[in-house]
């Protein structure tokens, strides 16, 4: 709920927000300037890309901001990144082990409870950042429909943009931007899927 009251592009900035470190600041910062960006190419994307989206480029982003700019707090940006990456396999895992079974019953699952507590311990050590703040509830079936969608896209997007030959983030926003406007979030899920399983991109990729 702070995430979502602190992190609204419309909220202006709290005590609270400028209490987190640095890449945390960042982090939160770069999220929100995607969801304005969208805004303003008048996209109309899936919103779990978007949510997605905003992530991947706001985890790369600190680790490149404090490469150039903070070396003092590189190695704190690289770890926020993993913990992030963490929490998101994490929850992602969740979601298709309730996908996978017809009657999944969680309180007797132990790869389940095993996995929230994992992500309950890692959002815990996540210290006065807003990792902390978004996360820091029971991880439950709320919280699974809460934020499956950060994540769906999150690794797909990454597979892909690591296979780019072109590696300017910009060109890869407008990329997706342009390939995902007005479909669907399956369209879009397969299209990416498609993506991803091929070794080298032509010329116009
Ligand atoms: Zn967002």
């Amino acid at each position: 709920m702070l995430y979502r009251t602190y992190g609204s592009r419309a909220t202006l900035l709290t005590n609270r927000v400028l209490s987190y470190p640095l890449h945390s600041f960042v982090h939160l910062a770069t999220h929100e300037a995607l969801h304005v960006h969208r805004a303003q190419n008048k996209r109309k994307i899936p919103y779990a890309l978007e949510e997605a989206l905003a992530e991947f480029i706001a985890s790369n982003g600190i680790v490149q901001f404090c490469e150039k700019y903070a070396t003092h707090a590189l190695s704190a940006a690289k770890s926020y990144r993993d913990v992030t990456e963490n929490i998101a396999r994490a929850i992602n895992n969740l979601v298709d082990m309730v996908h996978k079974e017809n009657h999944f019953d969680m309180h007797s699952h132990k790869p389940y409870s095993n996995l929230c507590k994992h992500i309950e311990d890692l959002v815990k050590r996540a210290r006065n950042t807003c990792l902390r703040d978004r996360f820091e509830f029971k991880v439950n079936n709320a919280f699974l429909i809460r934020y499956r969608d950060y994540y769906k896209f999150y690794f797909l997007i990454q597979e892909i943009y690591n296979k780019r030959k072109n590696n300017d983030i910009g060109k890869f926003i407008q990329w997706l931007f342009d390939r995902s406007c007005g479909k669907s979030e399956e369209e879009v899920f397969s299209m990416l899927t498609k993506f991803s399983k091929v070794d080298r991109f032509g010329a116009t990729y």
